[in-house]
């Protein structure tokens, strides 16, 4: 099929659409030599996937049935079934093989006098591209009053629920599903904690200037975790209907932008506080006499060996163990036998080096503070940076924290350019997750701001 390309479009976003590899994409298209110099206007050809219209692509797991998977997209097994004719035998489908996740059912709009479709479709908070796929028989210059339109649903779905138990699996899962759906998002391992967790990095567009953002160094702060996945699922969504959050456009900061996230910096520790810990674990014994023989880790910072992983970067660290810092491993403070001797501290020094970040964020609880200085290290701008934090999220801006040794302390240290840490929410770790829409509203300007500045 042919498509127009329009103001906005990146051919990753329209391949993520089409439910198609890129590289498919370009090779439909040898005209297009440079693939990041498309104009609106300009015509391309779609090619067939053999995919039915109106489904999305999901690639079997190990222990999924079609039941299963029907249920996981609210779906019905017969409309599933309906979706995927190919499969011969439903009772033996063999994790790898793709099957066709219908969308669900959809609307049905009858023309008012005064309407286009542009408009209906601004209602419907759909692009006008989908809302012309969902109608093929409707020519979009004869608009007729009275006329029935089909409205798809405003998205597949949503992935990233945001809930009390959300630790490492649930991000594993959401991030394993988020690049099914979205095939534009890319996820590599920045190295491995303590007890062998791969640590995730999603990349979040494709342009010069880089950006970083973390959560949960800490690990009763894992809260944080769960606003920067729902941050990659609405970035992404925004993304592939070509649209803005806001003011932001986000087409446009995909290509100029590219925001590395690392959603949990310290999966052994978050485990820790959400699930307790049980002799297997190869820690049990150490980990239960630094809590002081307690089985509740509600007050649990550090990784699993009893380092403050924030409190590990060499930066000022020697002034740091000899102030504040507990002499042995702590559920929190202690800063290790010497800089970065943990290799989650080091993952993220490595990551950091490896990368020229702008700027970079690090979110922890609580507070609803912003620190944004360092030993008079920082760059000026960063304080008219925290000003524009400040007024889109309402937190307060603090210069110093009576600290070394922190990652971001690094950062501005080495790279004298703008390093934040955002402690969200306010209250006692590790914060209730009713305080979750709260945060994110607050959040969700500094994320989209801290992207163009
Ligand atoms: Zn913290």
């Amino acid at each position: 099929m042919r498509y127009i390309i329009q103001f906005g479009d990146t051919l990753y976003a329209i391949a993520a659409r089409f439910g198609l590899p890129l590289r498919d994409l370009l090779a439909a298209n040898p005209q297009i030599t440079q693939p990041d110099l498309i104009f609106p206007g300009q015509v391309i050809e779609i090619p067939d996937t053999g995919q039915p219209a109106q489904t999305f692509r999901y690639v079997i797991r190990p222990g999924d049935t079609m039941y299963r998977i029907a249920q996981r997209f609210r779906i019905s097994i017969t409309a599933l079934l309906a979706a995927n004719p190919q499969i011969e035998n439903p009772s033996q489908i063999v994790p790898g093989e793709i099957v066709y996740i219908p969308r669900r059912t959809m609307r049905q709009y009858v023309v008012q006098p005064g309407d286009t479709l542009y408009r209906i479709a601004r209602s419907f908070d759909i692009s006008l591209q989908r809302l012309i796929e969902a109608n093929p028989g409707v020519d979009p210059t004869r608009l007729q009053i009275g006329q029935v339109l089909t409205i798809p649903e405003s998205f597949p779905r949503e992935i990233v629920i945001p809930r009390e138990d959300y630790g490492y699996d649930e991000m594993m899962a959401d991030l394993e599903a988020l690049v099914q759906q979205y095939p534009f998002l890319a996820m590599t391992t920045i190295g491995q904690s303590v007890l062998g967790r791969s640590i995730p990095a999603v990349r979040l567009g494709v342009g010069p200037k880089e950006v970083h953002y973390n959560a949960s160094f800490h690990a009763n702060e894992y809260i944080t975790t769960s606003v920067l996945m729902k941050f990659i699922e609405e970035y992404a969504q925004a993304l592939a209907e070509n649209r803005s959050i806001g003011r932001f456009h986000i087409p446009t900061l995909y290509n100029q932008t590219s925001l590395w996230i690392v959603p949990m910096v310290n999966p052994d520790g978050v485990e820790l506080v959400l699930e307790g810990i049980t002799p297997a674990n190869p820690y049990f014994e150490e980990v239960l006499a630094i809590n002081g023989g307690s089985r509740s880790f509600s007050g649990w910072k550090a990784n699993i060996r009893g380092v403050d992983l924030n409190d590990q970067f060499p930066a000022n660290w020697e002034e740091e163990a000899a102030r504040r810092a507990p002499d042995g491993p702590a559920p929190r403070d202690y800063p290790g036998p010497a800089p970065l001797s943990e290799p989650e501290s080091q993952a993220m020094a490595q990551f950091t080096r490896d990368h020229d970040f702008r700027l970079i964020i690090a979110f922890h609880t609580q507070g609803e503070v912003i620190y944004w200085g360092y030993r008079g290290l920082e760059p000026p701008e960063a304080e008219q940076i925290v000003r524009r934090f400040a007024e889109v999220s309402g937190y307060l801006p603090i210069r110093d924290v009576e600290s070394d040794a922190g990652y971001r302390d690094w950062f501005i240290q080495e790279y004298r350019r703008p390093g934040f840490t955002v402690e969200l929410g306010k209250g006692v770790n590790p914060l209730p997750f009713e305080q979750f829409w709260n945060i994110w509203g607050k959040t969700i300007g500094i994320l989209l701001t801290g992207l163009v500045v």
